[in-house]
This record gives structure tokens, C-alpha cells and sequence, in this order.
């Protein structure tokens, strides 16, 4: 099933281009570790993948720490930028609300929300000092998520639905999320989040996740035989 870039929630937005000296920093920020998980492919736009659709988006946090939770506003890259090679400030949109229970999103921007947001909205919302979340498809984590025991949600659960937000709720609870700061999406084909109180700390977990994984790859293959998938 490929439910990749299908928007899932009523979206209320609000179309005005974002100031560039409010959003500037956190927009490069945000720019520059997808431009790693471009170069990764934890990021883009394949013919062959997905059913064709752009996958993987990136968010920040703005505003208060103590902020509601539903009201923890968030810059995140636009619907379907998944292919954009290089992403400026109107590729993002802020999203001030979110709601699971309404399945409602409120936002503004020269974008529309990633169709995934509900979920970056349910992971601010497991903590204040959750600042930053980063979204990729690697087959490579997926594969070796058990071997790596990565905290992983139910099969039965696609990404970006109300279902996803309490599923994430379930994890922090009772596995080791709040210190792996990843998770892998058994329902979302190759889906990993990382996330962090920066975008380095977020960044870090995914690239040394990564490394873990390909290792992992390595040893199975026999060492100095390997060759790697994506
Ligand atoms: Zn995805």
C-alpha cells in the first residue's frame, strides 16, 4: 500500500508567503539536514518508489517550550517536496494546530503541510524538549530495525493517520524512545523519525543509526563481501 504524500487530515490554511526574518535560520537549519538525507536517498522522488511519490519531510519547532500540547506550532516542509533538489523558504509552511481527534491541521505558507504533520505534531507533543523532527525512507534501517531493536510501530498502523499519534503515545511509554530518540514504521514502508532537541542531535541518532544498519548489512553478507542495498 502506498499512502505516500495523500494528505489525511482537513487541512485550514492560510496561503501568504512566510517572512524571511522570522522562518530564515530555522528554514537553512531544516534545509541542510535534508540535503544530507537527499544525499542519503532518506529523501526524494523515485519512479520505481512509492508509487512515484516524493517521500520524507523535516520539521522545528517555534514558540514557547511550554506551548499546548495540539498548539506546538512547527515549521515542516510542504506537501509533495520530496523531489525539490534544493528547498527555499516557500517549499515550508507553519502549522499552528493539530487536532486527532478532529483529524484537523491548521497552517500558513506558500505550501500546503506535509500530509505526514499530524505525526510530527504527536511527537512534540511526548515532550517540550522535542524541537526537532526529521522523517526518511531507508530500506536499509527497516530491514535491521529488529536486529538494532529500534522501538517500531504496529504493522496495522499507516503513518500520518490519528491512529499513528497514539501509537507513538504507546512507544515513549513503554519502550526506549525517549533515549533512541528513532523509531521505525512497520505500517509505513521504510519510514524512520528521528528526532532531538536540535537538529544536530536529531541529525546524529539518524546518521549513526544508519551506520549501525549498514554494519549490520556487512557482517550479514560476510565481512569484505559486502555490497550495499539502498
Ligand atoms: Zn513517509
Amino acid at each position: 500500500m502506498h499512502d505516500e504524500g495523500v494528505i489525511k487530515f482537513t487541512a485550514e490554511h492560510e496561503h501568504r508567503s512566510l517572512p524571511v526574518r522570522r522562518f530564515g535560520d530555522l528554514t537553512c537549519q531544516l534545509a541542510a539536514w535534508r540535503e544530507i538525507m537527499a544525499k542519503t536517498g532518506l529523501v526524494g522522488q523515485r519512479g520505481d518508489l512509492y508509487g512515484g511519490a516524493g517521500y520524507g519531510n523535516v520539521s522545528g519547532r517555534i514558540g514557547a517550550p511550554a506551548a499546548a500540547r495540539g498548539e506546538r506550532a512547527f515549521l515542516i516542509t510542504g506537501t509533495q517536496t520530496g523531489g525539490t533538489p534544493c528547498v527555499g523558504i516557500d517549499d515550508f509552511c507553519v502549522v499552528t494546530r493539530y487536532d486527532y481527534q478532529f483529524n484537523r491541521v491548521s497552517s500558513f505558507g506558500a505550501i500546503l503541510p506535509s500530509s505526514e504533520s499530524m505525526t510530527h505534531g504527536a511527537i512534540y507533543d511526548l515532550s517540550p524538549q522535542i524541537r526537532f523532527v526529521l522523517h526518511g525512507h531507508s530500506p536499509v534501517l527497516w530491514r535491521q530495525a529488529q536486529a538494532l531493536r529500534l522501538p517500531t510501530t504496529a504493522a496495522g498502523v499507516a503513518y500520518g493517520t490519528p491512529q499513528m499519534a497514539h501509537e507513538v503515545q504507546r512507544l515513549y511509554q513503554q519502550t526506549a524512545l525517549a533515549e533512541r530518540r528513532i523509531l521505525s514504521m512497520a505500517g509505513h514502508e521504510d519510514g524512520i523519525i528521528v528526532f532531538g532537541k536540535s537538529a544536530e542531535e536529531a541529525g546524529q541518532v539518524l546518521v549513526t543509526e544508519l551506520a549501525r544498519a549498514y554494519g549490520r548489512e556487512c557482517a550479514g553478507q560476510g565481512v569484505g563481501l559486502c555490497s550495499f542495498a539502498r
